[in-house]
């Protein structure tokens, strides 16, 4: 059997662009990612959707041992040949612990290499203008950490060599920054030293308070600053650049509707995602919490039967993306490419499935005006057709083995032969651990994209408190009344752009109203 390896990669300080080009290349090939708990969504929306993903949620305060589970499992994971990437915050060697999981590797006899990111100790005064090596004001900076994991509190340092030196950086040092910060004055930094705290630095969250060492940590939670933040102290401070007056703020607001919401998808994430991409465009925190995922096995008989008669359908007929990529693997697999589907014709559900085949060099010949399978039917049945009659098309129809049989059932009420086909399998998962928490700690919306999700978040017992639950269409809509819950929005038309729209506006009616 071949040997795995694991890839310490570091994911950069918050921002998803921020990653090396590096890193992404080895994320995107992963068959098993363990993220923590800065690793932005949308860094874990470029898995390969069958990869598996381990959250492992060190929280300030989480017991210890658990650095030796997540030693195991990439060790573990590595010897069953697969590759293995361990996403780490910033850069995984900067307070990350890299170099134990690197070591405990090592002892086990497994590769490991490590892809450094932007840590967030460079990154967050970059992200306010602050240089830490500013001619005249800096010549060195030390980064150092305000939690030990030994006392929880600042660890033993030198203080009064720290208190000389030009520029501090202080890493997890939100609940200790007085602490530090008095033991930096002891040490004989002056307390009128400028400081500033910046809270998620290169996100749409990020914010930061100035002050002076004596009280930027009355400041910081005077403002309600949050983890994460990177706290500065020396003259380089006072480089950082005045906050977005309250007016640029609120115009900014207007045109992102979601901003400050805190939206859950229950989708199972994928790299294209354009539901994530236009919440977050909107100003929206995305929570993904994932509670079904397409699994593509590597035998699907029927399917690879279909693909060698194509010449027997005058129509292919997808209904989601998974179908699409499902369809491209066996057609792959058997050797095949694009060609094969030459005379062929292809329909697509909606914009989503039809950008998943544009990325493969299709265009979708008929793609109805609202997307259900019985428009898609419709679509199907009116297309022109030059060598048969409409009514009597024959269709292939890849899907999902939970996927709904309205597109068949309405080609075959018209005459017409639909050959469905099982090219993936939704599996329902539990969500990552990180993503239950953050749902409890509330949202303003839970967004469901199919009944077999909306099953699982039932079953599961899931609950996003108040939060609107908005389904996607009106089969999903209904699967949340059937389980008892209260579908509180679903768009005219079932697409993310209406559905993002329809949020917006429906979250600012209840402003208004409160
Ligand atoms: N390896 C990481 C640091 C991990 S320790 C790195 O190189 O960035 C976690 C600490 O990093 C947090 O307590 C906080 O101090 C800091 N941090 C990480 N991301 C941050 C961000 N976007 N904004 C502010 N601080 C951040």
């Amino acid at each position: 059997m071949k040997t795995g390896r694991v890839t310490l990669v570091g994911a950069g300080p918050g921002n998803p662009a921020l990653m090396t080009l590096k890193g992404l290349r080895h994320l995107r090939r992963a068959d098993v990612i363990l993220y923590d708990r800065l690793a932005p969504d949308a860094l874990l929306r470029q898995a390969r959707p069958d990869a598996e993903l381990i959250a492992v949620g060190k929280s300030p305060g989480d017991p210890l041992g658990r650095q030796e589970e997540i030693n195991d499992v990439l060790v573990d994971r590595a010897r069953r040949g697969l590759r293995v990437v361990r996403l780490k915050g910033g850069d995984p060697f900067v307070f990350g612990r890299g170099r134990e999981e690197m070591n405990a590797c090592a002892a086990a006899g497994v590769p490991c290499n490590v892809v450094p990111g932007i840590s967030s100790a460079l990154a967050a005064p970059a992200s306010i203008g602050v240089s830490l090596t500013h001619r005249g004001a800096a010549n060195a900076f030390a980064v150092i950490t305000g939690r030990s994991s030994r006392s929880g509190g600042p660890p033993d340092y030198d203080w009064a060599a720290l208190a000389r030196i030009d520029a501090v950086v202080i890493l997890m040092g939100h609940a200790s920054l007085a602490d530090v910060a008095a033991k930096l004055i002891a040490g004989g930094r002056a307390p009128d030293t400028p400081a500033v705290s910046v809270e998620s630095a290169t996100t749409s969250r990020q914010r930061h308070v100035t002050g002076t060492l004596a009280n930027i940590a009355a400041c910081a939670a005077d403002a309600g600053l949050s983890n994460p933040i990177v706290t500065v102290i020396g003259e380089v401070a006072r480089m950082a650049r005045a906050e977005a007056s309250h007016a640029a703020r609120s115009r900014r607001a207007r045109n992102r509707p979601l901003t400050g919401r805190r939206i859950a998808v229950t989708r199972a994430s994928s790299s294209s995602d354009e539901l994530f991409r236009l919440l977050r465009r909107a100003g929206a925190e995305t929570i993904a919490c994932p509670l079904i995922r397409a699994v593509f096995p590597p035998d699907a008989d029927d399917a690879d039967a279909a693909l060698r008669r194509l010449a027997d359908f005058d129509w292919i007929a997808f209904t989601s993306m998974h179908g699409v990529e499902g369809f491209w693997r066996r057609l792959q697999r058997s050797g095949r490419d694009a060609r094969s589907l030459a005379g062929l014709r292809i329909a697509a559900i909606g914009p989503a499935t039809a950008a998943a085949l544009h990325r493969r060099g299709l265009v979708a010949d008929a793609t109805p005006r609202t997307f259900t399978g019985r428009d898609l039917a419709r679509a199907i049945l009116d297309a022109p057709h030059d060598r048969r009659s409409d009514s009597s098309a024959r269709v292939l129809c890849p899907r999902g083995n939970l996927a709904r049989t309205e597109l068949e059932s309405e080609l075959r009420r018209a005459g017409a032969i639909a050959e469905p086909v099982e090219v993936y399998r939704t599996e329902l998962i539990e969500p990552p651990p990180g993503a239950a928490a953050e749902l409890t700690k509330g949202v303003d919306a839970v967004v469901f994209c199919s009944p077999s999700a909306v099953r699982q978040y039932a079953t599961l017992r899931l609950s996003g408190g108040d939060a609107i639950l908005a389904a996607l269409g009106r089969t999903t809509a209904a699967a949340l009344t059937e389980a008892g819950l209260s579908c509180g929005l679903v768009p005219e038309s079932a697409d993310v752009r209406a559905l993002v729209t329809a949020l917006g506006e429906r979250l600012r009616r209840e402003e208004a109203l409160t």
